[in-house]
């Protein structure tokens, strides 16, 4: 196992997909799970059922990462019933893509929005607690996007290139604390987000992958629960792209 029993992780947008997939890994590994989500409480609930139903400890809690009270709320909830944070996993996200000329100011805010700003508002709230133990490990989803930029797609890359510098800041002001901060980039990953992309573009985006193939939730899974673990010990600020080697970075 990679965490010892009293190790308490949330994973924001584990209702689904990726999400989902790094909350079964880290309760395999021994954490108990808080399986954040936003709306969709039912599916939130099956990937308890599933953790639970391989001897792991979670349970779902939501919270709207975009809105600063029902963070703090999730976080007040965590502290009480919980009483500590070792991990925290940044996974929520969502897409709205649109080539910038016709892009209104909607889409952008609330990609931006939910994925940079929910990124910040869970950090501050989980570096208050991991700074008071001394203890702690942010992992954070960007993506491909981020790293190399993303044309029909201005806001998603601006806002997980913006999860990248906002992470490697944060390992430098968590680091005196004991707090480790990390990125993981994915490419293509067969989840709900890519099934709704158009079909003629994901083949064009296949074709680009030398891989041949789209990577699967729980192969991003492993990679955060490595990087969660005692054995990533000197990693912080990093950024690790996982795209079946679609970019150079
Ligand atoms: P997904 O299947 O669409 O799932 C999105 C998850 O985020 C759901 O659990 C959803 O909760 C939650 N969520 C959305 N908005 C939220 C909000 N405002 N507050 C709280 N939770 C919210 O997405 P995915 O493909 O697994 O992607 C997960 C992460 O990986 C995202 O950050 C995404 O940008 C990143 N990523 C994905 C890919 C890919 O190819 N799939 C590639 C690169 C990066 P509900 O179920 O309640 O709506």
């Amino acid at each position: 196992m990679f965490f010892t029993s009293d190790t308490v992780a949330l994973v924001t947008g584990a209702s689904r997909g990726i999400g989902r997939a790094i909350a079964r890994e880290l309760a395999g590994e021994g954490a108990m799970v808080v399986v954040g989500y936003n709306s969709n409480a039912e599916e939130a609930a099956r990937t308890v059922a599933g953790i639970e139903a391989s001897g792991g400890r979670a349970v779902a809690w939501a919270a709207n990462v975009a809105t600063e009270k029902e963070v703090v709320a999730l976080f007040r909830k965590i502290r009480s019933e919980l009483g500590r944070l070792d991990i925290l996993v940044n996974n929520a996200g969502i897409i709205k893509d649109g080539w910038l000329i016709m892009m209104g100011v909607a889409k952008w805010d609330e990609v931006i929005n939910t994925n940079l700003r929910g990124c910040f508002l869970c950090s501050r709230e989980a570096l208050k607690v991991m700074a008071n133990q001394k203890r702690g490990v942010v992992v954070n989803i960007a993506s491909t996007s981020g790293v190399a930029g993303q044309e029909g797609q201005l806001n998603y890359s601006a806002s997980k290139g913006g999860m990248i510098a906002f992470t490697k800041g944060l390992a430098r002001e968590g680091a005196p604390y004991g707090i480790r901060a990390n990125v993981v980039a994915p490419g293509f990953i067969e989840t709900d987000m890519v099934k709704r992309l158009d079909s003629s573009r994901l083949k064009q985006y296949l074709e680009m992958i030398p891989l041949k193939r789209m990577g699967k939730p729980e192969e991003v899974a492993y990679l955060v629960s490595f990087l969660a673990s005692a054995r990533a010990a000197y990693i912080t600020g990093k950024v690790f792209t996982i795209d079946g080697g679609l970019i150079n970075n």
